[in-house]
């Protein structure tokens, strides 16, 4: 399959820090790619490359099959869509006039406002001035902006941050039909659950490292004790080792019609990254 974004041994220095090491990794067309990571290892820094906010020390980096420094012109930022933590808003616009400035400057018809307003959940406040929304509102209409064009490829830094769990959700859903109808996601986040629910494949980042990159079910499978759980009747738990033996207990138990639930003990991505660096994502 196509790569929309190829990332060859970046590396990023601030003065004498390195805040990314050699990172490599691909982005397949169509993708929901997570970066996972605990804050301060890279996330933002390497997003701001990748949108050439930030020039990389060293690297190569391809975006749409051409060298990043080839991709300031319009038609690439045409293609794609931003949300980042500086994200400016006009402050004394309306959430409307803002969007609405946004479409002139990129050629959308105003009537995809409404359509984008309605799946962030904004669309009632569509007439409120910017500097009187909350943070979490702010994250929103930023991100409205973000896929106001639908991108052809889409990079979020901690999209839902700053959200309640009931607007997590619906940017959630707004996200996965955004990325169903063609839309390649990047996505930064320290929440375990979001890349879950999102990503295709997940990078875990620590100290500017990659330390695995691949599915989160593989990432599961890979980090999976050995174990088996019964739930029987009578609110006993058994746990057998995923083995002949085990199989045998478990006949047994089940031929004796006492097993209510088996489950096999997965561990999740949080436990996976803990496990990993020793450092847990929040
Ligand atoms: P994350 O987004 O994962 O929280 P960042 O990419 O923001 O992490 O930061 C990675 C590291 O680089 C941190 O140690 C941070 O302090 C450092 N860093 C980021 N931006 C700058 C900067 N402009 N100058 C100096 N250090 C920076
Ligand atoms: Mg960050």
């Amino acid at each position: 399959m196509e790569n929309v974004i190829e990332v060859k041994q970046l590396v990023k220095s601030f003065g004498n820090k390195t805040a990314i090491k050699n990172v490599s990794f691909n982005i397949k067309k169509g993708e929901t790619f997570g970066f996972l990571g605990p804050s301060g290892s890279g996330k933002t820094t390497t997003i701001k490359i990748l949108t050439s906010q930030l020039k990389a020390t060293a690297g190569e980096i391809n975006v749409f099959g051409k060298s990043l420094n080839h991709l300031k012109d319009p038609s690439y930022m045409k293609k794609i869509g931003i949300l980042t933590d500086n994200s400016g808003l006009y402050d004394r616009l309306t959430i409307y006039d803002n969007l609405s400035f946004f479409c002139r400057l990129y050629d959308v018809n105003e009537k995809k406002i409404d359509e984008v307003l309605e799946s962030v959940n904004l669309l009632k406040e569509r007439n409120t001035v910017v500097q009187k929304l909350s943070k979490g509102m702010k994250q929103r209409v930023t991100l409205a902006r973000a896929i106001l064009h639908t991108p052809e490829l889409l990079f979020l830094d901690e999209p839902t941050s700053a959200l309640d769990p009931v607007n997590t959700k619906q940017i959630h859903e707004g996200l996965k039909k955004l990325n169903e109808r063609g839309t390649t996601i990047f996505l930064t986040t320290h929440d375990m659950q979001e890349a879950e629910e999102l990503c295709d494949r997940v990078a875990f980042l620590n100290q500017g490292e990659i330390q695995q990159l691949d599915t989160p079910q593989n990432l599961r499978l890979k980090y999976s004790d050995s174990t088996i759980t019964l739930l029987l009747k009578g609110n006993r738990t058994v746990i057998v080792q995923k083995d002949e033996a085990g199989a045998e207990t478990i006949y047994q138990h089940m031929k004796n019609n006492e097993v209510i639930s088996i489950h096999s003990n997965e561990p999740t991505l949080g436990d996976i990254f803990v496990q990993l660096t020793g450092r847990a994502l929040t």
